[in-house]
């Protein structure tokens, strides 16, 4: 198996001084010093668990003889995808979003997981099934481009529709680029089925903080004045740094119930 990278673990991250520990564990916190005074925060800490969650949302994604972490099974069909017997989530966006990396990132704990890539161009794009024990599926849905063939798009519509166990949908945003012609065409699809989603911004890293904070600002305010269905506060996420990823595991374990209580920190 792979070895996992530095800073996958909390029991890493804590050893770090303060200020760098709240980068990597709560990024939009650590952003929100360099606001303009008075600029409403509310939104950036809706979601604020407290270690004994963090660990324990931690413990889930790491695999062991009775806890198994696997790659379950792919389809094209939301016919054809495992039994809905699980809570389930999913992670959308376009190619090159940084979705591998991501899902990579969140199962770096369990490093038998394979996260496949089918880039092929002209390859069929399929979901990808993960079971993370008996606690929760995850679904890596094929990335959707600026031309989707329509088979792609009726794949992915239908399985929001029809998905029955889905509890939330990460929709993943380019930290560099900011929401993108067909990022709002996904965010229409979701409002327009009514679906509960998540909007993630990658690759944190890669932006500068007067980028990152433009594009943390407009979404944000997109989200507020033109979303229904959409959490209110963004999740930032570097899969290199590992930034946001430990909460990220966090809200996943909560969306799917398998945190009864999020205590605040
Ligand atoms: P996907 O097509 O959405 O699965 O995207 P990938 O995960 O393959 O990432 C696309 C490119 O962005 C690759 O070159 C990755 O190395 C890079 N990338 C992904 N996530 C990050 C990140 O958090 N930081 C940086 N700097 N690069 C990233």
């Amino acid at each position: 198996g792979r070895v996992a990278p530095p800073l996958a673990a909390l029991s890493q991250v804590l050893r770090l001084e303060r200020s760098r520990r709240t980068a990597i564990v709560f990024p939009l916190q650590k952003l929100e010093r360099h606001l303009a005074p008075g600029t409403d925060t509310a939104r950036f800490r809706l979601f604020q668990p407290g270690l004994a969650a963090l660990q324990r949302a931690e413990a889930l994604f790491r695999s062991d003889r009775g806890h198994p972490i696997d790659y379950v099974s792919s389809a094209v069909r939301t016919d054809h995808a495992p039994p809905p017997a699980l809570p389930e989530v999913c992670f959308i966006g376009r190619s090159n979003v940084g979705k591998s990396s991501l899902i990579r990132a969140l199962f770096s704990l369990a490093p038998e997981v394979e996260v496949r890539v089918s880039k092929t161009p002209g390859h069929t794009k399929k979901m990808n099934f993960f079971k993370v024990g008996k606690y929760f599926t995850l679904v890596d849905m094929p990335g959707y481009g600026y031309r989707a063939p329509q088979d792609f798009v009726e794949m992915v519509e239908a399985y929001l529709q029809e998905r029955r166990n889905l509890k939330r949908t990460f929709l993943l945003v380019d930290g560099v680029v900011g929401l993108q012609k067909t990022d709002h065409i996904a965010v229409e699809m979701l409002e327009e089925f009514g679906i509960p989603y998540v909007m993630v911004l990658t690759k944190i890293d890669r932006a500068s903080r007067g980028v990152l904070l433009k594009n943390v600002l407009e979404i944000q305010e997109f989200v507020k004045k033109g979303t229904q269905g959409c959490f209110p506060q963004l999740f930032l996420v570097s899969s290199v740094e590992f930034s946001g990823i430990h909460l990220l595991r966090c809200f996943v374990a909560h969306v799917t119930g398998n945190l009864p209580t999020v205590e605040a920190s």
